[in-house]
């Protein structure tokens, strides 16, 4: 395996007290999934990670990948790996589980922090390339008071070359390693403050003001609201699909993924798979990135024989390469025979499974052309298919 670059280490070993009753936040619902799958998709679809490992607590496991399910399968989502006792004892845990495939750079982020943005996570990324380390944060703008007991006020603190450090906060693998070692046994707040103890230079960039960290019960009233304006902030563009392969002599088909007895099978220089191969064109019409020729031309003799999932799964990664969602989808075949209902549950589970989504996202329908035409004299099987993308305006490449 080729050493990565960049790996991202999500912190969810927390048991949130402050949030209050109903389990750790990072696991709460926020809109329709829990705290964490936004997190983890934030840096899973970000084209700079290559991976991301989350730290949970030990008793969490069965609750994570109830949070986590449609993202368990991604391909960049390395197993959880159990925390320590303090959060930067988790941290460190971290980095350490990535030593045998040491990437050049970390980035550690908060699960709490669900609403991190790519722009965000490419400023962080880019100061690497120049710094031991580099962390979003906010210049202050509040006038800042120091208070004694009973709240009243003991001076106010000027506010020049303040600060408010958010997460991700970025470093070179290998000298965060040492020195969050160095700094076992001492209580530091964040991951920039073992850092600067080890004299390593940590520049600032600009973070984010929607980069919240849920942290009591109230927040998340204002979570709901950043919520609601990044789905309006949504971008959602429809692709179709369309395509047709003609029998010839065989004994089964493979539509959708699912191999059917059939007294014929479809011809093709793949495997035909006429449903797998709509639904890719619908998902790179949808993002305008051609169609399946052009990423896998039938000229070529390396693609001859290959399964459709390939070409789906390409389909997949240039929707996360462009930072987007595929929202759903819709799959028609239409055929005389074989007969489609007793597969579709199969084929929609096969098709979740390559796109990573749930099943629910994904619609699979048959329909027969009445005897007429060439499906209808069952010379050959077609399929149509739309698939749905969300594609945060942001990063919609001109
Ligand atoms: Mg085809």
């Amino acid at each position: 395996m080729e050493k990565p670059d960049t790996i991202a280490i999500i912190v969810a070993a927390g048991r949130g007290a402050r949030a209050g009753a109903g389990g750790p936040k990072q696991y709460r619902t926020l809109g329709q999934r829990a705290v964490i799958a936004w997190t983890a998709e934030a840096f899973l679809n970000h084209r700079d990670i290559d991976a991301v490992r989350i730290i949970i607590h030990r008793d969490d496991h069965d609750v994570y990948e109830e949070a986590m399910a449609g993202l368990l399968a991604h391909p960049k989502l390395m197993p959880p790996v159990d925390g320590g006792a303090q959060r930067q004892d988790s941290v460190r845990i971290g980095i350490e589980s990535l030593e045998a495939n040491a990437p050049a750079h970390v980035l550690i982020h908060d699960a709490a922090r669900p609403f991190i943005d790519a722009p965000t996570i490419t400023r962080v990324i880019a100061a690497l390339q120049t710094h031991d380390g580099a962390i979003a944060a906010l210049p202050m703008h509040d006038t800042i008071k120091r208070a004694s007991a009973g709240a009243l006020i003991d001076a106010t603190v000027p506010r020049d070359g303040l600060w408010r450090a958010q997460t991700p906060q970025g470093f070179g693998y290998d000298k965060i390693l040492s020195a969050h070692r160095a700094a076992q046994g001492e209580v530091l707040t964040d991951d920039a403050a073992v850092a600067e103890a080890a004299q390593m230079r940590v520049a600032l960039v600009a973070g984010s003001p929607d980069n919240m960290k849920i942290t009591q019960a109230e927040d998340f009233g204002m979570a709901e609201i950043l919520l609601r304006r990044k789905v309006d902030e949504m971008e959602y563009r429809t692709g179709h699909g369309f395509d047709v392969h003609a029998f010839e002599d065989g004994d089964a088909v493979i539509l959708c993924g699912v191999e059917i007895p059939h007294d014929k099978k479809l011809k093709g220089h793949s495997d035909a798979d006429a449903g797998m191969h709509a639904l890719t064109d619908a998902i790179l019409g949808a993002i305008g990135e051609g169609d399946i020729g052009d990423h896998f031309p039938p000229s070529d003799p390396q693609w001859k024989g290959v399964a459709s999932n390939v070409f789906l799964a390409k389909a997949r990664d240039l929707v996360a390469a462009h930072t987007g969602r595929i929202s759903h989808c819709d799959v028609t075949l239409i055929c005389e025979a074989p007969k489609i209902g007793p597969h579709r549950e199969k084929m929609r589970a096969a098709l979740g499974e390559i796109l990573k989504i749930e099943t629910a996202r994904i619609s699979v329908k048959a329909t027969t052309t009445e005897q007429l035409g060439f499906t209808g004299r069952r010379e050959g099987i077609a399929a149509m298919a739309t698939a749905t993308v969300a594609l945060p305006q942001s990063e919609i490449k001109q």
